[in-house]
């Protein structure tokens, strides 16, 4: 049993989105990623410690574990824009300052959660320019973020995805989606809600363009967990993940539900 790593595409600085993939390869697969959006990093630890917290369990079905979507974000919210010299002057005039740690999107000021081609440009709180978070970008897919979840999305039509964010120990699951794959839908996210102890939220307050939208228009089952209480506030550090620990185990039991329904 082993871990396959890969990389699924390059951000304009040419990091790579890693990837491993657990489980069987041929069959049902499930995506799991983090660290879309810049400020909420420690989501990108969580996804690698469940990719290590499971490598030697029996999986039912495959797993991709995509630990950072927004790899230059999450670099320059840790780290500030002097390590990217050629964006930095940019990036400070898009932030208004040099403290980076509330940034959302990637180095073009991107929010790759708005870039996908669902509703696009139609939810609320969209923006029209570049800004720390909440701008859509010229077209759907305008970034390579976006354009390599999307491709391989549609490449490996996974049952299930989930994507985490914080924060406020919530779940969302729906877009607009009606009858059975609302209730199929639904019943995941209460699993998901009732293991971990978060709040179910129905209905999709004005989400367009995010990733989880995108799956949903695609017909796949997709859950947003927003890790840590909402008493914290951002920018959130490692130790907040202390309390989040049974999500660890969360891909294992969608994946366990998922095979016998
Ligand atoms: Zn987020």
């Amino acid at each position: 049993m082993g871990v396959d790593c890969g990389s699924i595409g390059r951000t304009i600085t040419g990091a790579h989105i890693l990837c491993f993939h657990l489980g069987p390869t041929d069959g049902a697969q499930m995506i799991v990623q983090g660290g879309m959006h810049a400020r909420e990093w420690i989501t990108s630890l969580l996804v690698t410690r469940q990719a290590f917290t499971l490598r030697r369990e029996k999986l039912p079905l495959g797993i991709y574990f995509l630990p950072m979507t927004n790899p230059d974000g999450c670099t320059l919210a840790q780290t500030g824009a002097d390590v990217f010299p050629e964006h930095a002057r940019r990036l400070i005039t898009i932030n208004g300052g040099e403290d980076f740690s509330l940034w959302k999107a990637n180095l073009r000021g991107v929010d790759i959660n708005c870039n996908f081609d669902a509703k696009w440009g139609s939810g609320r709180g969209n923006l029209t320019t570049p800004a720390p978070a909440s701008y859509i970008g010229e077209r759907p897919e305008s970034e390579a973020e976006t354009q390599a979840l999307a491709r391989l999305t549609r490449r490996i039509r996974p049952v299930m995805t989930v994507s985490y964010h914080a924060l406020g120990r919530e779940i969302y699951y729906e877009f607009g989606q009606t009858g059975e794959a609302l209730a199929r839908d639904r019943e995941l996210g209460e699993m998901a809600a009732a293991y971990l102890g978060y709040t179910l939220v129905d209905g999709d307050l004005g989400s367009a363009g995010g990733y989880k939208d995108y799956c949903v228009g695609l017909g796949i089952s997709a859950l947003t967990i927003e890790i840590v209480g909402g008493d914290r506030t951002h920018p959130l550090s490692e130790p907040d993940l202390a309390q989040e620990e049974k999500n660890l185990w969360l891909p294992m039991i969608l994946a366990e539900a998922l095979k016998s329904s």
